[in-house]
């Protein structure tokens, strides 16, 4: 399954591009036999500034679990935004994560009791979320960030990603997921 992500174009390529989070369905992920999903906070289900959950949100959360999928919150970011994040959620949370590092997706991947089979990663950044979860040769789904931070630092980031998102769009052109 590994050999699947076995050069740095493919790494970097985004299995999946929604438009939002909430557009990923539990049918979705059932049908492509995703049971456990590794989930990125800043940008992908909230802005940074927003620090709890809104309804949105938990009833998406809702909708998973209802449908068997496990969830696991993992964050490049510190402690106290993660933990005060997911305190309506109650789900295994992880704080400085150190992604693209795949350490802290094994062990929650242990805490859901998911394997490389089921599990896939959802997040906003190819150079973190995407490259972490390929790693592992797990597929990566992509949303675009929610409210990007302009410094000339994430600029440069989101430029670097342009040609990989280029690339998921061309694979992609016919499908219904892909962001216009
Ligand atoms: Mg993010």
């Amino acid at each position: 399954m590994k050999k699947k992500y076995n050069s740095l174009s493919k790494l970097m390529t985004p299995d999946f591009m929604f438009e939002h989070y909430y557009d990923i369905t539990p049918e979705f992920l059932l049908s492509q036999g995703i049971e456990a999903l590794l989930i990125d906070i800043d940008n992908t289900l909230a802005p940074y500034e927003q620090d709890v959950p809104d309804e949105k949100i938990i009833s998406w959360f809702d909708s998973l679990k209802s449908a068997g999928i496990r969830s696991a919150l993992i964050s490049n970011n510190h402690p106290p935004r993660v933990e005060l994040f997911n305190t309506p959620l109650g789900l295994p949370a992880y704080a400085d994560s150190g992604k693209p590092g795949k350490k802290t997706l094994l062990i929650a991947m242990k805490e859901m009791g998911s394997t490389f089979d089921n599990t896939a990663g959802l997040g906003d950044q190819l150079f973190t979320d995407t490259l972490a979860v390929h790693k592992l040769g797990m597929p990566s789904l992509i949303v675009p960030p929610i409210k990007d931070k302009t410094t000339l630092f994430f600029r440069s980031k989101r430029f670097l990603e342009r040609p990989f998102i280029k690339k998921y769009k061309k694979t992609h052109a016919d499908s219904t997921r892909t962001v216009s």
